[in-house]
């Protein structure tokens, strides 16, 4: 079938009230997130050219990277003025990081995991907004059946540094940012106890690893990719809703992980929604997204707020309620709602078994990184 296209300009348009329908009326939602939805909250899209990130460290480094895109490239950060450009970045973006806050969109997020029909979001952004919303982050995903992360990074997360030599890892404090934005990297702490204490029993030197943000580059294995291809199998098995929201379906993991969401979506009578600020669906997706809404993400959650507000309300009819409004909570992001006559069709039949399916797709291979189309090595740490 192919994907029907409508765009939040046309307010009146049946399909976008469609929509609301199939997400107010899902049960179990996933959410596959990019870019898209942290750029109201003050962290460019850095893989536009037309956004100024790129641009900055290609003058201040100039004929080292051809595209921003290798600035993620492992391969190419192999000389020492490519290895400072790659600094100078981390340090700005962390920066722009440290003075983004989460916006709309994730406070919507928060209030699915609050209304128990959020499954999981799985996100390619770094910027660990969802976490500052109030989802929880937990990279040690080690009991798939009772994994308390409602958010999977997918491309690793700016919140944290490790270790390039003892891998051991540490919060990405914002004084580290004058160090990366010199072009170097800091020293790590772990082994410069332990060459401490080398040195006073009189023994030889060892190397000290620096500590670099735990981003996956491409190329780059993710280090929890068989876990979180695990948790994806799982959360299959349940999903009967796809949200992709604000991400151009250009990476090969992420495109796999949406088909194989799709398709468990489907078996169970529900539908897979993409919100994007540009039409991104081309024939390919026919069959596997059924809805494309043009817009901003957080112009789509405005719009289907006061829905969801109902729907609250009337599992809760004693919480939240503020003067007859519901409120999504979040800073300089409160989300009022008032009850609204719409009245909504009914949802398609749900059909499916689910613990087949799990046993199926629990069986699945491990997850490639979502950076990279082919399995490459992965690279040997810098001691650098
Ligand atoms: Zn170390």
């Amino acid at each position: 079938m192919d994907v029907v296209k409508t765009n939040l300009e046309d307010k009146n348009c049946p399909q976008l009230r469609e929509v609301t329908c199939h997400v107010t009326k899902a049960k179990k939602c996933v959410v596959i997130t990019g870019a898209g939805i942290s750029t109201s909250g003050g962290i460019p899209d850095f893989r536009n050219k037309e956004v100024g990130l790129y641009e900055q460290v290609k003058r201040q480094f100039p004929g080292i990277f051809r595209t921003g895109k290798d600035l993620f490239d492992g391969e190419m950060l192999t000389s020492h003025e490519a290895l400072q450009a790659f600094n100078l970045f981390m340090g700005t973006l962390k920066e722009l990081i440290v003075s983004s806050s989460p916006t709309t969109t994730h406070y919507f997020l928060k209030k699915l995991a609050d209304m128990k029909k959020l499954t999981r979001v799985y996100t390619q952004n770094v910027d660990n907004l969802e976490e500052s919303a109030g989802l929880k982050v937990d990279w040690k995903l080690e009991k798939i059946t009772k994994c308390s992360a409602q958010v999977v990074q997918l491309h690793g997360t700016m919140a944290r540094l490790r270790c390039t030599n003892c891998t051991n890892n540490y919060p990405f404090e914002i004084h580290y940012c004058n160090i990366f934005k010199q072009g170097e990297a800091p020293w790590c702490p772990n082994c410069e106890q332990r060459e401490d204490a080398r040195l006073k029993q009189g023994r030889r030197p060892h190397s000290i690893g620096k500590l670099k943000p735990m981003v996956l580059l491409y190329g780059d294995e993710h280090p929890n990719g068989y876990e979180i291809s695990q948790l994806a199998a799982y959360d299959e098995a349940k999903a009967d809703c796809l949200i992709i929201m604000g991400t151009s379906l250009k990476i090969p993991g992420v495109k796999a992980l949406i088909k194989n969401f799709s398709r468990a979506v489907h078996d169970r009578g529900g539908y897979v929604i993409l919100i994007n600020k540009s039409d991104v669906v081309r024939r390919e997706w026919n069959g596997i997204i059924d809805y494309q809404i043009e817009g901003t993400c957080d112009d789509w959650v405005r719009m289907i707020e006061d829905e969801l507000a109902k729907m609250d309300k009337k599992r809760h009819p004693k919480d939240n309620s503020i003067d007859g409004k519901i409120r999504v909570e979040g800073e300089g992001n409160k989300l009022e709602s008032r009850n609204n006559e719409q009245s909504m069709p009914r949802r398609k039949k749900i059909r499916g078994n689910d613990e087949e399916l799990s046993m199926k797709k629990l069986k699945t291979s491990k997850l490639k990184s979502t950076t990279t189309a082919k399995r490459r090595r992965p690279r040997a740490t810098r001691n650098t």
